[in-house]
This record gives structure tokens, sequence and C-alpha cells, in this order.
């Protein structure tokens, strides 16, 4: 009998560790490409990025714990480990969610742009040590993810000093991946666009590649996007992080007939909920809603 009792521990045990590797198994050869993810937080910015060597990337939390939802339902349930976590500058509905996501993952690295004193020992606070280390990014940075992958930093300018308006210091950056191309700006300003279209273009064309997506600056504010920044990076398309009935009016009519002008197809995450994108053969497909769009030829 005792050796029964063994047997069937023994044979439940290996049923289960068999379930597990099958499930990981499972979702590793679902994951096509790179992913990334841009998380309906209502009036705010959140994205989720799992690269294709399963390293998790979040560019900004919303203002609540909304962004759980995102990150339940896009990374792994057995991860719980975020190794990169960008805040593109310290305003509430950038940063808020985090503390809402310290207390179900750990942080790697925190990049964040300049912050002022204050606001330096409030973020602290909220993200409460879970962290290895808050580094400052400006212009002359480049994080390196793994080979292939890699943020460069274009915005704010190392020698901004203490700027007392944030979107003055929220970064504008290029994140590569094997061919995908895509440009976070967290709430930056018209004037801020202008001190980095030319470098931008310039790199774009040295490099020879292509934008696919551009995070529409400042939830699609008339206060953002420019008709000199997006004919300087022209994107295939456009996503505006925007919440329902919000008091500013975003994202403004003029940046969408803009956008419209441009050929930028949009999406809002108002109307889509969260929009999932990553790159399948030669195309960008977009998902929402249980459906999938296909763009461009790369
Ligand atoms: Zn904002």
């Amino acid at each position: 009998m005792s050796n029964f009792k063994n047997f069937l521990f023994i044979y439940v045990l290996l049923c289960i560790s068999g379930v597990i590797i099958a499930l990981y198994c499972g979702y590793s050869a679902a994951q096509r490409s790179t992913e990334i993810v841009f998380c309906d937080v209502g009036q705010g910015d959140g994205a989720y990025i799992r690269t294709q060597n399963h390293i998790d990337i979040l560019i900004d939390a919303g203002p609540d714990e909304k962004i759980l939802d995102c990150l339940h339902n896009n990374m792994p349930f057995f991860d719980n480990h975020i190794e990169f976590v960008f805040v593109s500058h310290l305003q509430k509905d950038h940063y808020g969610g985090l503390q809402y996501v310290g207390e179900q993952y750990t942080f790697g690295n925190i990049f964040v742009t300049q912050m002022l004193t204050e606001s330096k020992d409030l973020f602290e606070g909220i993200i409460k040590n879970k962290y290895r280390g808050i580094e400052t990014i400006n212009e002359k940075s480049l994080i390196s993810i793994d080979e292939k992958t890699f943020f460069k930093v274009f915005w704010p300018s190392e020698n901004l000093k203490n700027q007392p308006d944030p979107n003055m210091l929220s970064h504008i950056m290029l994140f590569e991946d094997n061919g995908l191309s895509v440009i976070f700006t967290g709430d930056a300003q018209p004037i801020t666009l202008s001190y980095v279209e030319d470098q931008l273009k310039s790199y774009i064309k040295e490099h020879s590649i292509r934008i696919e997506i551009l995070k529409v600056p400042h939830h699609g504010s008339l206060n953002g996007l420019t008709e000199n920044f997006l004919t300087s990076v022209s994107p295939e398309i456009g996503i505006i992080s925007s919440g329902k009935h919000n008091s500013y009016g975003h994202p403004s009519k003029r940046i969408l007939e803009m956008l419209n002008v441009h050929n930028v197809s949009v999406f809002n995450t108002v109307e889509t909920s969260s929009i999932k994108t990553y790159i399948k053969g030669r195309r960008l497909v977009v998902e929402f809603l249980g459906r999938s769009h296909l763009y461009g030829v790369f």
C-alpha cells in the first residue's frame, strides 16, 4: 500500500510537471516575435513590451491599478519580474500605477528623466525600494536590452536644468528590435519635438529604418504632435492613449486630421481598449477587440 501511495504521488507529480512544461512551451511557441502592448489605462500612458527573448519592459504605468489588467492579460503567469521600467516623466498619469505594479511584480532597472528633488522623494516612496536602481537618462543614453534590441534616447537634453514643467522633461526615444521601430514620446511638447526632429530624421535615413509605430505625444493633445515632427518620422501607424470623457479634450480634432492627411492609421485606446502589435512575416499586425489588422510590407 505504501509503495502504491509512493507510485501515485510520483505519478501525480510527473503529471503536474508535464502540464507546467506544456503550458510554458505552448506560451513560448505562441509568441511569434517581440510584442508591444499599448495598455488601456484610461487617461494616461502605459505600454508593455515582451521581447522575443522573454525580457519584460514597462514604459509608463498609467495613473492607477488599471495597468495590472494589461499585465495580467499579456505577461506569462509564471513571470513576476519586469526587467526594465521606463518612466517618461514624473506626472501621475504616467507613473501612478507603478505603486500597484510594485505590489505584484519586482523591477530590474528603472529609467527616468531628470527629477526635481521633491518629485524624486515622492516617486521613490511609491516604488518602495523594489528595484535594482534608478538611472537618469538623457539624449546621450543608449540602453541595450539584448543583441538586437535597444532604446536610443533623443530627449531630454543633458543641459536642461531645473525645468519646472515636467512635460518638457518627457523622454523622446526610439525602440529598435529586429527591424521593428517605435517612437515613444510620453507628453512631449511641440518645442521639444522641434529640438529633436532633424536628428531623428538623419538617424532614420542613416540607418535605413522605417518607423512602424509612433506613440502620439501627449494623448493627442494640440500641445503635442507637430506637422514637422510627423513629416520627419513618417510612421505607419499612430497610437493615442487617452481616457473616456477626459477633461482635457484629448485627442484634438486637429491632430487627428493631421495624422489622417499624412495617411497614418490611428488607434486610440479609448475606442479599442488595449492594442497589441508585433511583426509577422513582413507585416505589422495590430490586434484589438479580438480582431487583427495588417499594415505595411517591410
Ligand atoms: Zn500625460
